[in-house]
């Protein structure tokens, strides 16, 4: 009975270990189980990829706007009828600022936004450090975006991280509102003491959105260039896998014209009232911040695209995904399996358990006996 039952298990030993040999081992670049959707992928045409994009460009900037729209609206309600605020919410809040702070256009302007944004940037920012510090909660590690990376992250190198960004953002970032300030008033610019209207503001951000990308994207392929690269903007890609506060972790001169410049080019155009360009620059932070962050969280934009532009270099240089689609600087994202991820999600299964890596319902793919 024991030597049956030990022929059946070595005959099944042998048959298995012969199924194992007909297995291929696969070259990277090889096609493999999880790579169905790519080849399928790669039918379409590019007319089909740039109206897919554009969907998805409508999409972000829709979502944007909703949320905008939806926020304002609930957060008016909820002061008005709960708190019993009145009725012009929004600038009873500008005169309290203008009656504390005064009304000199300079200061505003200058220190306004400065802090502003500094608020911004260490309140968001610094919820993600506490989860990149204390690796907590755990629960949320799951929606990494490169897991294992940053788990924790490491002392020093973040200790570095927030030296920088003060230094941009205080001794760079100051003087270039300076700056700004002194074009705006050359320009001419809505100082009144009203905020302007709701519609304008979201005609203006919109405008400021696509402004933004033309400018952000060709100066950081600019960057990119062997001239430029190693002097200036190595220093933002030493974080391969990145953490929210590294968003402005650069070289000064490319915080200047990378990262502030673009962000100033649509409150120049517009001649923005100086209440629109703290939102526009908060939302810019809140973005930033969230493409960096390393974790892809649902209801929240997807970090996909500027992760992968860390994890690989020279790929996806844009924000909203147009202009790499127009210049075929994102061919290696739309084939990968973060492409597929690339999405707002909705529910709360973590996009990498949602669509992993390799398929684990698909067939494994055998090559044929010669
Ligand atoms: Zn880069
Ligand atoms: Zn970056």
């Amino acid at each position: 009975m024991i030597t049956m039952e030990t022929d059946l298990q070595r005959r099944k030993m042998a048959d298995d270990s012969e199924e194992d040999e007909d297995l291929c081992i696969m070259d990277e670049g090889d096609l493999y189980q999880g790579d169905q959707d790519m080849v399928a992928r790669k039918t379409t045409s590019d007319a089909a990829d740039l109206w897919t994009t554009l969907k998805k460009m409508l999409f972000v900037i829709g979502s944007a706007i909703i949320i905008f729209v939806a926020l304002r609206n609930s957060l008016t309600y909820h002061l008005q009828h709960v708190w019993g605020a009145s009725g012009n919410f929004w600038q009873q809040q500008w005169d309290r600022i203008l009656y504390t702070f005064g009304d000199d256009p300079f200061v505003l302007m200058v220190y306004g936004t400065t802090v502003v944004t500094f608020l911004v940037y260490w309140g968001a920012g610094g919820l993600y450090t506490l989860m990149d510090v204390f690796n907590k909660p755990a629960f949320l590690r799951r929606y990494k975006v490169q897991p294992g990376t940053n788990e924790p992250v490491e002392t020093y190198r973040l200790i570095k991280c927030i030296f920088w960004v003060n230094f941009n953002q205080i001794i760079i970032g100051i003087p270039f509102s300076m700056g700004a300030y002194y074009l705006m008033t050359l320009r001419g610019y809505d100082q009144s003491p009203h905020l302007p209207t709701f519609g304008w503001v979201l005609f203006e951000l919109i405008g400021c959105i696509l402004l933004e990308e033309a400018g952000f994207y060709y100066s950081h392929r600019l960057f990119h260039h062997r001239l430029f690269y190693k002097r200036f903007h190595k220093m933002h890609h030493e974080w391969q896998s990145p953490i929210s506060i590294t968003a402005i972790y650069s070289h000064p001169l490319e915080h200047i014209i990378s990262n502030m410049g673009p962000v100033f080019l649509g409150p120049l155009v517009f001649g923005s009232h100086t209440a629109t360009i703290w939102l526009w620059c908060s939302m810019v932070y809140l973005s930033t911040l969230n493409a960096h962050s390393g974790y892809h969280l649902p209801f929240f934009p997807s970090p996909e695209a500027h992760d992968f532009h860390h994890l690989k270099f020279n790929q996806c240089y844009g924000v909203l995904g147009v202009l790499d689609l127009l210049h075929g600087t994102d061919d290696k994202f739309r084939a990968s399996k973060c492409f597929s991820r690339h999405l707002m999600m909705l529910s709360l299964t973590p996009p990498r358990e949602a669509i992993p890596d390799v398929d684990p319902n698909a067939k494994v793919i055998k090559c044929k006996k010669l």
